[in-house]
């Protein structure tokens, strides 16, 4: 993938950890020509999610043709719930093509993933300071059943441990916090450029 005038910026980080939020608020207060690229995912829409918009929501057939096709950047099964999810190559490559900043908000084997393949990316990991308050947003979001909550609890342990893999980590405690201690992260990049 060539970055051309573009960037790569990864937000990642355990399922719950606020990095969305974080992806929202960047566009709205970030002074940086950011957008975000649309992942595919199998899984249902959720109340008020719109397609092409939150997700491109495709169907098993229709995702399985696009990765024989190697439309995909990176892809995988997350939760081993049967619901994939992947990141577009032209999504990402027409954001590069001009001049954009193109934010990737997948999970942590997504991340690591496209690091291998783009290695001039940027990696930033957003994370809470405690399993107990991941637990509690992903209560309080009430989307989840009690085995999802405890599935994304043992992935989000494993993927804390790999955080020093990122080239950013930034606990989130105060979310206006953490969207402008990531834009500050991001507009380094910009200055020598
Ligand atoms: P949700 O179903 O809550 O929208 O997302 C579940 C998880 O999938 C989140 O951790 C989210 O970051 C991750 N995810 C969303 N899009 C992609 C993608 O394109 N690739 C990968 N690897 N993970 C993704």
């Amino acid at each position: 993938m060539e970055l051309e005038n573009g960037k790569l910026v990864i937000i990642s980080g355990p399922s719950g950890s606020g990095k969305s939020t974080v992806v929202r608020g960047l566009l709205e207060t970030c002074d940086l020509p950011l957008v975000v690229s649309v992942s595919a995912t199998t899984r249902e829409p959720r109340e008020g999610e719109r397609d092409g918009f939150d997700y491109h929501f495709l169907s098993k057939e229709s995702f399985a043709e696009r990765f024989a096709a190697g439309d995909f950047l990176e892809s995988k099964e997350v939760f081993g719930r049967g619901h994939w999810y992947g990141t577009l190559r032209d999504e990402v490559q027409a954001g590069l093509s001009n001049g954009k900043w193109v934010v990737l908000e997948i999970d942590v084997g997504g991340a690591l993933a496209v690091l291998e393949e783009v290695p001039d990316c940027i990696t930033i990991f957003v994370y809470t300071s405690s399993l107990d308050e991941l637990e509690q947003r992903l209560r309080n979001r009430k989307t989840d059943s009690e085995a999802s909550i405890q599935r994304r609890l043992e992935v989000a342990q494993h993927e804390l441990d790999q955080r020093h893999k990122y080239k950013h980590a930034i606990l989130n405690q105060r979310v206006d916090d953490t969207i402008q201690e990531v834009c500050n992260t991001l507009a380094q990049y910009g200055e020598n450029t």
